[in-house]
């Protein structure tokens, strides 16, 4: 922890924090330049520390050394941590794709678009069951049996199911029949499910919640993490800004700067990250450009027939042509997919 004082700090001032920092079993160390003074607190930083030390006479600000999430930090280990869940592995030198539907709509269509997807590559299958709709009046899902046309899809192709849990006491129901637990944008502060899907054990796909900082987001993976599940994965699906243009802003930055401060695997969802399916490719060369573990894609036989998401939905022979592409720009930064 670093105590920067005041330009016109007091001798006694100073004095005082070192005797607070003392008195907090840390170690001070004063270091006196020409404008300021600055104290090192050396020790332990446990929660709740900058709130104790800020509010000290002459103390401008606290800045803490370490992060403020302890298990998803990379100052817990360097390596990637890789997710696998059958045979979907995220975080290796693989590039990882999902992709499906927005929905699951009926056992035809989820069987039919799993195939097509596993042929050209995917090896995790999306489609929400319990979908989390702006408006009451729209499709919600088709729940149990949504997700036992998911499982009739994963018998068919061996591909991985990735769904969303949306309430803790669907988390049993949900992980009888998926492979990865989704926790969507707008559930990412719903601590008691955070609780609950880390209680599970089971692989997560946690998105970044749509106005959520990177502190907010890994606090959040903090949660399943601390619940002695380590199967985490984080997945950027854009932000809302002033822009109109696109759906939510992607900002694909989030990712070699999700690299830096955790060990966790990163995906992105070029499909709600942008809303517009002519936009998805070209984003998700982007995301693998710039480091991306996996992506998550929507895709259907007939987006203009889909109960939901169509207009940012790709239809297969699209995805084709994405995952051609995407293969290149794999291989330029070291990577395969
Ligand atoms: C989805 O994946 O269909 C979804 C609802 O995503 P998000 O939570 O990112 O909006
Ligand atoms: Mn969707």
């Amino acid at each position: 922890m670093i105590v920067v004082m005041k330009p016109d700090a007091t001798a006694e001032q100073i004095d005082h924090m070192v005797g607070h920092i003392r008195s907090l079993g840390m170690s001070p160390q004063v270091l006196r330049g020409t404008q300021r003074t600055v104290i090192a607190a050396i020790g332990d930083e446990r929660e709740g520390l900058v709130e104790t030390l800020e509010p000290g006479e002459g103390v401008e600000k606290v800045l803490p050394i370490m992060a403020p999430y302890k298990r998803a930090s990379s100052e817990l280990t360097n390596e990637r941590t890789k997710v696998e869940a059958q045979g979907l592995v995220v975080g290796g030198v693989k590039v990882a794709v999902i992709a499906g539907p927005c929905s699951v709509e009926n056992e035809k269509q989820i069987v039919s678009i799993a195939k097509i997807l596993k042929d050209m590559g995917a090896t995790g299958l999306r489609g929400g069951a319990f979908k989390p709709r702006t408006s009451p009046y729209s499709f919600q899902g088709h729940k149990e049996d949504g997700l036992k046309m998911l499982a009739t899809a994963r018998d068919a192709t061996g591909l991985a199911i990735v769904t969303e849990v949306m309430a803790p006491d669907h988390v049993p129901l949900v992980a009888k029949y998926a492979d990865v637990l989704q926790i969507g944008a707008r559930n990412m502060q719903n601590y008691q499910l955070l609780q609950a899907v880390g209680d599970s054990g089971k692989a997560t796909l946690l998105k970044r919640g749509m106005s959520a900082t990177i502190d907010e987001f890994l606090l959040a993976a903090e949660y399943i993490l601390d619940r002695g599940n380590p199967n985490v994965m984080l997945c950027e699906r854009g932000i809302r800004t002033y822009e109109e243009h696109t759906r939510f802003t992607l900002p694909l930055a989030t990712v070699p700067y999700l690299h830096e401060k955790s060990h966790l695997p990163v995906v992105v969802d070029p499909s709600h990250g942008t809303g517009k399916a002519r936009l998805v490719a070209p984003m998700a060369k982007a995301s693998v450009a710039c480091g991306a573990d996996g992506l998550i894609i929507e895709v259907h036989e007939d987006p203009e027939h889909a109960m939901s998401d169509g207009s940012q939905t790709i239809t297969p022979a699209t995805f084709a042509q994405l995952m051609k592409e995407c293969r290149r720009v794999a291989e330029a930064v070291d990577r395969t997919m």
